[in-house]
């Protein structure tokens, strides 16, 4: 249609058909293309890693809001799967120590590509972010005792319930379960995350999710609980409260 003169090749009509084909089966457009852009930067995806949303921008850029362009700084992603929060925050961010932690073997390879083919800065680490063993990397080798100083962790878990698990938008159901699935009340990773984690991060340090549309009030409590202060969230383009985050103890 944009360009009526051009005649299209027969093997690229045929490849066009076959994808119409498979998206009308529901299979995400981005299965097809092998490919999302996201704040302006193209990552490589298929059924192993959650394919980027446009609500995880509002997770990113509220972390730049909040840790500023012309100081260093110490990240950790977890949960990274395709990557897209790794790689745009090391992007904006340069200079910065940005670790990627992801478990799943099948989407790591993904998460290498997308950072090699985007040139970003990231280290990567594979392992459970629901157990101590991974935190051994962040210790501090002059004091094994401490950890290296790690100014936010930022996080895009797992966050569907068990309901919402069964009740999935078709094209959804082609994603990565295990992306997905937060255990029955969806909160499970949440409740580990602040928890564990805490302890890697650094007096004054900003822990920050995504969270699903209605998990507002437990992250804020779980937070609470965890001996995080000066909770704030933030809105996504519907409305809802998207991302939640605090600090480390209260600040005065
Ligand atoms: N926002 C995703 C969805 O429902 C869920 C992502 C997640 O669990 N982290 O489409």
């Amino acid at each position: 249609f944009l360009d009526p003169e051009r005649e299209v090749p027969q093997e690229q009509e045929a490849l066009y058909r076959q994808m119409i084909d498979k998206r009308s089966t529901h299979i995400p457009l981005q299965h097809l293309t092998g490919e999302q852009e996201f704040m302006g930067l193209t990552f490589k995806v298929n059924e192993h890693v959650l394919i980027p949303r446009q609500d995880t921008e509002v997770l990113v850029e509220e972390v730049l809001k909040r840790l500023s362009k012309s100081e260093k700084h110490s990240i950790i992603d977890l949960c990274s799967g395709s990557g897209c929060i790794a790689v745009t925050l090391a992007k904006e961010l340069e200079g910065s120590d940005v670790y990627a932690v992801e478990l799943s073997g099948d989407a790591f390879p993904y998460l290498a590509e997308n950072v090699k083919r985007n040139s970003a800065n990231v280290k990567l680490l594979r392992g459970d972010v629901m157990n101590g063993a991974i935190m051994e990397n962040f210790r501090d080798p002059e004091e094994p005792d401490e950890y290296i100083n790690i100014d936010c962790i930022v996080s895009n878990p797992p966050y569907l319930t068990e309901q919402e698990m069964a009740e999935l938008q078709k094209e959804v159901a082609f994603e990565p379960h295990k992306a997905l699935y937060g255990g029955v009340d969806g909160l499970q990773f949440y409740r580990v995350i602040a928890r564990l984690w805490s302890e890697v991060l650094a007096a004054d340090g900003l822990m920050i999710f995504e969270i699903g549309s209605e998990q507002a009030e437990d992250v804020k409590n779980i937070l609470a609980s965890c001996g995080f202060g000066n909770i704030f969230t933030a809105n996504d383009a519907t409305g809802a409260v998207r991302v939640i985050g605090g600090y480390k103890f209260e600040r005065e």
